[in-house]
């Protein structure tokens, strides 16, 4: 595929010279890619970390109509994902979940400032092949059982997503901080998603030993390798597509994902294309 080769050689030319240069940092560059892309999280698996939400110790602040996704990464998806002993090292979601070895077979990029219930309703309206998630909504409110019946009849319960939320790993890099605080204008938006979008209160810190890899760290991080890693999986599966952009969103971005469009779709071979109003 021409147009992806070009893609991936463009992202390796923005590659630090000691790495592209060094054997050992290309071999754990292409482990790591790998990594990614053996991730996944089966939909019963989504519904079931959704039922979690706002019962018991989890995330007891969680309303489904305001939470944002951000406010379930830092609230629910870190604690969960934590290790036992914070002198222990965390993992992905979806690797807790014991999916080594299975690439996901879908893609859904979307926005952390977005509410996550509209996110869980677009996987849904995905597995239904229907064009809105607005009917969902109400069901993740009150017929889930009846829901997952259904996906069951269909065999869409093990189907599995990306969603970098759940398979990136969140330990390795954002759990212990929110990053150096900007000055000027920038500062009011990060400090802005410090704080629960319904409780206002603090978003609570991880407190592990799980090395952090950030852009220093060109081939270990995990939050650089979205392209070279959707190819990886592209070659391997007849890689579904799916974008999900609710009603209110910002202009699709998010520090994993990137700035994907329809362009890097058409640029990946991606041969299903969606966008959830
Ligand atoms: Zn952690």
């Amino acid at each position: 595929m021409q147009s992806a080769q070009l893609g991936f050689n463009t992202f390796l030319c923005i590659m630090p010279i000691d790495v592209t240069t060094s054997e050992r940092g290309r071999v754990a560059w292409k482990r790591k890619i790998q990594e990614l892309a053996d991730r996944g999280i089966q939909l019963g698996q989504l519904l079931e970390f959704y039922d979690l939400l706002g019962r018991g110790s989890v995330m007891p602040g969680f309303h489904p109509l305001r939470s944002t996704t951000n406010d379930v990464v830092r609230q629910a998806i870190i604690p969960l994902s934590a290790p036992r002993q914070m002198s222990g090292h965390g993992q992905a979601y979806a690797s807790k979940l014991g999916h080594h070895g299975q690439p996901a077979s879908r893609m859904v990029t979307h926005n952390w400032n977005n509410i996550f219930s509209h996110l869980v309703a677009s996987v849904l309206a995905d597995a239904f092949d229907v064009p809105s998630y607005a009917p969902f909504l109400l069901h993740l409110g009150e017929r889930l059982p009846a829901l997952r019946d259904e996906l069951r009849r269909r065999g869409q319960m093990e189907v599995s997503y990306w969603i970098c939320a759940f398979t990136v790993n969140q330990h390795a890099s954002i759990c212990g901080g929110f990053g150096p605080a900007p000055k000027g204008q920038e500062f009011l938006e990060w400090d802005r998603k410090r704080y629960d979008s319904v409780t206002g209160e603090l978003y609570p810190l991880c407190r592990c030993a799980t090395p952090k890899f950030f852009n220093a760290d060109w081939d270990l991080t995990e939050l650089n390798k979205f392209d070279p890693m959707m190819e990886t999986v592209q070659q391997i599966w007849a890689f579904s597509f799916f974008l999900h952009l609710c009603s209110h969103a910002k202009p699709l971005y998010n520090p994993i994902c990137g700035a994907l469009d329809e362009l890097t779709a058409t640029w990946l071979g991606c041969h299903k294309w969606k966008i959830c109003l």
